[in-house]
């Protein structure tokens, strides 16, 4: 398949490039970067003028963005176990609708991702759906028991998909949901994560103070020191408070290698927009004021490396039944693009660049993908987007079975017009 996508702002964090171009695609790969400053690439043949023949498939891409596809490093596809509230199919439909093309899913489901064979069985499925590549995280412990390692070796040692982007049959190791509240198998779970070269990916929670700012903090401060002893880099998930922006700065000052995410909701909102509603709950719960102006600053430094959602679908009878009744977690996939570009980007907090490094690039990073670039002979992986397209969210427009957005009715900037995978469409707005 043969793609032309005409005269778009080309936005790439990693190759220094912020310009109006046009990208040619073939077999799957970046072909060539034409732009008034020269060619990244050869150009093909098939790009002479007059002869785009009827093979090639023009996109016309004017006063559009044309980045790198989103990578999500946190979304929960509920599936094998909960598939009411999501599956595979539905996960992958979401995500290539919110630009991602490729997410990582926790593996909190039911049975947990904690042998080669749920990982066998999520890439089976995967290669049903519309091509987002879905890459697995496999649990630390046993059944996310906190007794005993789960079988991390043998996970990472399966082919998947994974294995082609990255090397591995999993991405990353994980109890997100909980933490290993056992310091001592933690740093072993660290350990066994180095000796098959995956990170931990951590939930950053205390479970005996579910919810609190001083319970997001010690765990913090504690797989920060725990990565320094085992000598190996770790990964905080869903930062929230100021308490822990703090100890994440001094600790990358001081040279331990760690890196972090927030998701959009702990940026946009604060406790004072609960109310009593049930799509406003999620883990860690919504903080105050000063906490998302220093989740703001600490994406601006570099604090904070990643936006992730933490996609956590629910059915509607678990979440419209008010705040206190309510499970935790919120849908992010078809909403993250444009609440970070209105929030950040509209809102003077980051460049368009500065952006897309933190939704594709740095997640790449962290991963050890080869992915978050558009660079030439690079997997095309490729979302375009309209950014002046202003519209309301609605729980009626989402493609996943949950409905759970924090962020209905709200007004945003931010349309996906089109998702590529590996030079194929996956997604193409109506
Ligand atoms: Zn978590």
């Amino acid at each position: 398949m043969k793609i032309f996508v005409k005269n778009g702002l080309i936005i790439d964090p990693d190759l220094g490039l912020e310009a109006v171009g046009n990208l040619y695609i073939a077999d799957e790969k970046v072909a060539c970067i034409q732009t008034a400053a020269g060619n990244f690439g050869v150009l093909p043949s098939w790009s002479k003028e007059g002869s785009i023949g009827e093979d090639v498939t023009v996109i016309d891409a004017t006063d559009k963005w044309v980045v790198p596809g989103l990578i999500d490093l946190h979304v929960h596809f509920r599936d094998p176990g909960f598939e009411y509230k999501e599956d595979i199919f539905t996960g992958c439909a979401a995500a290539a609708k919110g630009g991602f093309t490729t997410v990582c899913c926790m593996p909190n489901t039911k049975p947990v991702i904690d042998n080669a064979e749920i990982v066998k069985y999520i890439d089976e499925k995967t290669k049903r759906a519309n091509g987002v590549n879905v890459l697995s995280i496999g649990s630390i412990t046993k059944d996310q028991k906190g007794e005993r390692l789960a079988d991390i070796r043998e996970m990472s040692q399966t082919t998947t998909r994974s294995t082609g982007i990255m090397g591995k049959g999993i991405c990353a190791i994980s109890e997100d949901g909980r933490s290993v509240m056992n310091a001592g198998l933690m740093l072993q779970g660290i350990l066994e994560g180095k000796a098959n070269g995956l990170m931990v990916f951590s939930h950053t929670e205390d479970d005996s103070l579910a919810g609190t700012s001083i319970g997001e903090e010690l765990i913090v401060a504690r797989d920060i020191m725990l990565a320094k002893e085992a000598a190996y880099p770790i990964h905080l998930c869903h930062i929230s408070t100021k308490g822990s922006l703090e100890i994440i700065r001094k600790a990358k000052d001081d040279g331990i290698r760690v890196t972090a995410e927030t998701g959009p909701h702990y940026f946009v909102l604060d406790k004072s927009n609960v109310g009593d509603e049930g799509n406003k709950k999620m883990n860690p719960p919504l903080r105050t004021k000063e906490d998302v102006e220093e989740v703001k600053r600490a994406l601006q430094d570099g604090t904070l490396d990643a936006i992730a959602t933490d996609h956590a679908p629910h059915s509607s009878g678990e979440k419209d039944c008010g705040y206190r009744k309510a499970l935790n977690g919120v849908v992010g996939l078809e909403t993250s693009f444009a609440m970070s570009y209105t929030a950040l980007v509209r809102g003077g907090i980051l460049t368009p660049s500065e952006l897309i490094d933190k939704m594709s690039c740095k997640p790449a990073e962290i991963l050890g993908a080869d992915r978050g670039s558009i660079a030439v002979n690079k997997a095309a992986d490729i979302a375009i987007i309209d950014v002046d397209k202003e519209y309301e969210i609605k729980a009626e427009d989402f493609v996943s079975k949950g409905k759970n957005s924090p962020f209905l009715g709200m007004k945003v900037y931010g349309k996906i017009l089109y998702t590529l995978v590996e030079g194929k469409i996956v997604y193409a707005a109506e």
